[in-house]
């Protein structure tokens, strides 16, 4: 395993392997590392001759009062983590490297960078647009893997590559859980006992509302009152959003004709965590 720290080496070696015909899968992250983000390397390996994968907390996609500092690190572990799962190659740039400053350009996501988290987040698709951009004409042509969990980022990043025509195809990967049911995030590392139990409220918000949706309610106003209703119901979380929106746009949904994706966002302390749901066709009961 090469672990590269510029952005030469690692446009360079990534060419040389694509030049003798192989293949590159490559996972974008922020580190910490965790089975979500070993379950999005193992498929990259599977389906990729050559496996990239990035660790850079990228100050761009952080707002002012976010935890940017306090955000988690831990190298070696994350290295062994890449190391096991077969990674061929770990870019790990420095703040300077990615961002020689002044820098002057950033992507501009628009009107669906606005809903769901980025309205408590003004900038941070902004921030991911920007930094994914960047990575994806560093490490060049590849297949790029991203977790459900992030759904909203998932669908931005979709749009992005096809927006720039860039030679790279993304592809979303399901979000991987603790036993209970908790989405395993970096951020979990915030929550206390106490936290960490009534984290459980998020993914009790979904299955309710996938619920109330497989005995056939359609209306996506009353899903995410639900979900609503459920996180307030619990003392320790402080509800940012529920909502139930269209897969693609994002929209508000005022009747689940197709699919639909369930998605929550709540403070538990110190954390602000993020989960969601597709409902497909099937679960909707026919009228
Ligand atoms: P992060 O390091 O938080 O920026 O995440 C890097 C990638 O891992 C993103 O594509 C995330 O969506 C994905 N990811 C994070 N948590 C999970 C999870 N619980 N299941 C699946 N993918 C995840």
């Amino acid at each position: 395993m090469r672990v590269t720290e510029t952005i030469a080496e690692t446009r360079a070696l990534l060419d040389k392997e694509r030049a003798t015909g192989r293949t590159v899968g490559f996972v974008p992250t922020m580190g910490y590392l965790h089975e979500g983000h070993a379950s999005l390397l193992r498929r990259a390996r599977e389906e990729a001759d050559v496996v990239a994968a990035s660790i850079f907390v990228n100050p761009l996609q952080f707002g002012a009062n976010e935890d940017l500092s306090a955000y988690p690190r831990d190298l070696d572990r994350d290295l062994a983590l890449c190391e096991r799962e077969g990674v061929d190659v770990v870019f790990h740039p420095a703040v300077d490297e990615m961002y020689p400053s002044p820098n002057p350009f950033t992507i501009t996501v628009g009107l669906i960078g606005e809903k769901l988290c980025g309205a408590s987040r003004p900038g941070h698709f902004d921030g991911v647009a920007t930094v994914v951009s960047k990575l994806w004409h560093i490490v060049g042509p590849c297949r790029s893997y991203f977790g459900r969990k992030d759904y909203q980022q998932l669908v931005i990043l979709q749009r992005l590559a096809r927006a720039f025509d860039v030679p790279v195809e993304v592809i979303g990967c399901p979000i991987v859980r603790e036993p209970d049911g908790l989405a395993l995030s970096s951020r979990n590392v915030y929550l206390d006992d106490e936290h960490r139990r009534a984290a459980l409220v998020l993914k009790a918000a979904l299955d309710e509302a996938a619920g109330l949706a497989a005995a056939g309610e359609r209306d996506g106003g009353r899903l995410a009152q639900a979900m609503a209703a459920r996180i307030s119901s619990e003392p320790l979380a402080r509800l940012d959003y529920a909502a139930c929106v269209d897969p693609g746009s994002l929209d508000d949904l005022g009747t689940i004709e197709r699919g639909a994706v369930l998605a929550v966002a709540a403070w538990l302390g110190k954390a602000r965590l993020i989960d969601n749901m597709m409902i497909d066709d099937q679960t909707v009961t026919p009228a």
